[in-house]
């Protein structure tokens, strides 16, 4: 029996395709203490942090006398645990959907749906945005663990849910791991995990406040 031996610079006859390279997409708030923060991306070998807020100022939490801004803390600490900090604001939503959201959550009628409207505004940024197109290359390129951070603690009150699940859903070889924080705290009947239909795009089922 012949063996053939094929280096990295030539292809087998009838090779097949290449593999997708897998990507651990992890969903995380960056509104949690600097110490759990830099605890979780250690432990989940986070190489790569992508800032998908619209504004990305870091809470008190992180704030340390010895250091300067809170911005400044939170790129230094994750310098120096050789994780590069990217700000992302492709998935970011605009200052007018969270202003929309924020009156919708003032007024009773509105409160219920301000959620899913957030989200159904979220979903046409996506698409004009090109979105899913554009960060195929920035995922091609980056790190095997990735983390999607924003401040809100829990993935389903946070546009990260959207957004990883839309990453998940169009990228191949692209998985999310959801760190939550305690659970137990979670407010029941919060306005930000309400959602009154599915999004089928992403897989986001509706979730109504009796079931929260
Ligand atoms: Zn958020």
């Amino acid at each position: 029996m012949q063996i053939s031996c094929f280096g990295s610079s030539e292809k087998a006859p009838n090779a097949l395709p290449a593999p997708p390279r897998l990507r651990t997409l992890v969903s995380l708030s960056c509104g949690i203490s600097s110490q759990e923060f830099l605890q979780t991306i250690q432990n989940l070998g986070v190489q790569q942090i992508w800032d998908i807020r619209l504004t990305p100022t870091y809470v008190s939490r992180f704030k340390r006398p010895d250091y300067g801004s809170d911005q400044q803390l939170f790129r230094e600490m994750c310098t120096q645990m050789s994780v590069e900090y990217r700000h992302v604001p492709i998935f970011a939503p605009t200052q007018e959907m969270r202003h929309a959201f924020n009156r919708a959550t003032e007024n009773s009628d509105t409160r219920l749906g301000a959620w899913t409207s957030y989200l159904e505004d979220l979903e046409v940024l996506m698409q004009e945005r090109r979105a899913i197109t554009l960060s195929q290359e920035g995922l091609n390129q980056a790190p095997e663990v990735v983390a999607a951070v924003c401040s809100c603690h829990y993935h389903d009150d946070c546009h990260r849910s959207y957004v990883t699940a839309m990453l998940h859903h169009y990228i191949q070889g692209v998985y999310i791991h959801v760190v939550d924080p305690n659970k137990e705290k979670r407010r029941p009947k919060y306005p930000r995990r309400w959602r009154q239909h599915d999004f089928p795009m992403v897989g986001l089922l509706a979730n109504a406040p009796q079931k929260s």
